[in-house]
């Protein structure tokens, strides 16, 4: 455990300058991740002035599944003393992902979904004023994350992988405080310290493409111990090319929602415009 909570004290050091004042959101599921990673950030933030922290739970509209990670995030802020927001697809893009799925049930539903977190998660953090939104990806999620933008040939979105550190108009920067500790670490550090959270998958989890990534990166790391860092490092080597060459300019803002585009409207906008002319077709 005193590893685990070193590795994420270096971790936040190298992110963030924790000033006093600062305030910083964390998107919260309610599931292991997100939850010890609050409960992490909680423990270093009593330890300083001023330093407020906000849990963020986005509800997808996902019955068979939302409720009860988000109880979990509830009561894991009111044993903590965090303010809690909700913020849910229904208000931002006016779908819920029960019904994305029926609408458009041909796509793969995490493609509109991650869409839309991105969304509802950084506008719920401007809403809270936050200076930075904190999430609980962990070495494996990083490490899948990178291969995956490798492989699609995405190299824009690669470039613009959290930790942030080059501040854009309208983007809260994201924490990633766990990023250097595997995925098993995390769990047994939230079984040993008895943190509480919603250990269930998404429905919809089996459709996605990162499972495909999951697969690889576990394969690559039980023949090889140590590729999720070395990619992960490698990665952090090459990231300031990346950034200079990819993340220069200011982002359009969104005609519609007000968020960051690199249109005239930004990506959540134009899929609900897509589910919208499903919905009305049929
Ligand atoms: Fe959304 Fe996909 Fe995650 Fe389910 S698995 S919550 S559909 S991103």
């Amino acid at each position: 455990m005193a590893f685990v909570e070193r590795r994420v004290k270096e971790e936040i050091r190298r992110e963030v300058d924790l000033r006093p004042g600062i305030r910083i959101a964390i998107g919260l599921s309610g599931g292991k991740d997100s939850s010890t990673a609050t409960t992490l950030l909680h423990d270093i933030a009593s330890l300083r002035r001023d330093v407020e922290l906000v849990g963020i739970t986005v509800d997808e509209g996902i019955a068979s599944y939302r409720p009860q990670g988000l109880e979990a995030a509830r009561s894991l802020c009111v044993s903590l003393g965090i303010e809690h927001r909700v913020i849910t697809y229904r208000q931002t893009v006016g779908f819920e992902m029960d019904r994305v799925v029926t609408l458009d049930a041909d796509a793969i539903p995490c493609g509109y979904c991650g869409v839309f977190r991105r969304q509802a998660l950084n506008r719920a953090a401007r809403e809270v004023d936050a200076d930075y939104v904190a999430t609980g990806l962990n070495l494996d999620d990083t490490a899948q994350s990178i291969l995956m933008n490798i492989a699609r040939g995405d190299v824009d979105k690669l470039a613009r992988l959290g930790p942030h550190d080059v501040v854009q108009p309208g983007l809260v920067p994201r924490l990633q405080p766990l990023r250097m500790v595997p995925e098993k670490e995390v769990y047994l550090y939230a079984m040993l310290r008895g943190i509480p959270f919603h250990d269930a998958s998404c429905p919809y989890a089996e459709r996605a493409q990162r499972g495909r990534f999951r697969a690889v990166v576990e394969q690559l790391e039980a023949a090889s111990p140590g590729t999720r860092h070395a990619i992960v490092s490698t990665y952090d080597e090459l990231r300031p090319l990346l950034v200079e060459k990819f993340v220069a300019g200011t982002p359009r803002t969104c005609e519609r929602c007000g968020e960051p585009a690199s249109d005239d409207l930004c990506k959540a906008c134009e899929l609900s415009d897509r589910l919208a002319k499903l919905a009305t077709a049929g």
